[in-house]
């Protein structure tokens, strides 16, 4: 089923995650609105997520991704730099957050993207959702503020630097 795009007030999230508090939901719409804040004005600060509820899918190859922010700082001549932050269902079935830097590859063999410097936090029973969201969305808001460019996430992973032809 498709994403839909919204600005984080008009994601559904009571109807995604009947599981979570008001109180929980509170604390996600805080730090939504800190990571919205974090953007590039010229970002049009939306979110992805998909019609839910969020209901626990059966067993699958990939991940299935609920909730999302994705901002693409800099795209161009083939190449990205992207952050993003995800709830999303493992292909074990775990509910789970991840904040990861999404560059362009530029190895030898081509891998189209690298993930780099992700933080993964799987919801359980010390871990809410809530909790798992802000430990992920505050990683984002600083990757934003201070965002670098492609080749210095590639050489923080050791991965080569973008070819100029
Ligand atoms: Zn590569």
């Amino acid at each position: 089923m498709p994403m839909s795009r919204d600005p984080f007030d008009d994601v559904p999230l009571a109807a995604l995650f009947p599981q979570l508090t008001s109180a929980d939901l509170e604390a996600m719409r805080v730090v939504a609105d800190a990571v919205d804040a974090a953007r590039a004005k010229e970002d049009v600060p939306q979110w992805e997520w998909a019609p839910g509820p969020a209901l626990r899918p059966g067993p699958q190859p990939g991940v299935v991704v609920v909730l999302m922010a994705d901002v693409i700082v800099h795209a161009d001549g083939g190449d990205q730099l992207e952050f993003w932050v995800q709830v999303f269902w493992t292909d074990q079935g775990q509910l789970a957050v991840n904040a990861a830097v999404n560059v362009a590859c530029w190895c030898e063999t081509d891998h189209a993207t690298h993930d780099i410097d992700e933080l993964t936090r799987v919801v359980d029973e010390e871990t809410s959702l809530a909790q798992a969201f802000e430990a992920g969305s505050e990683r984002l808001i600083g990757w934003l503020v201070d965002p670098h460019d492609a080749d210095y996430w590639r050489n923080r992973a050791a991965l080569p630097p973008r070819r100029t032809l």
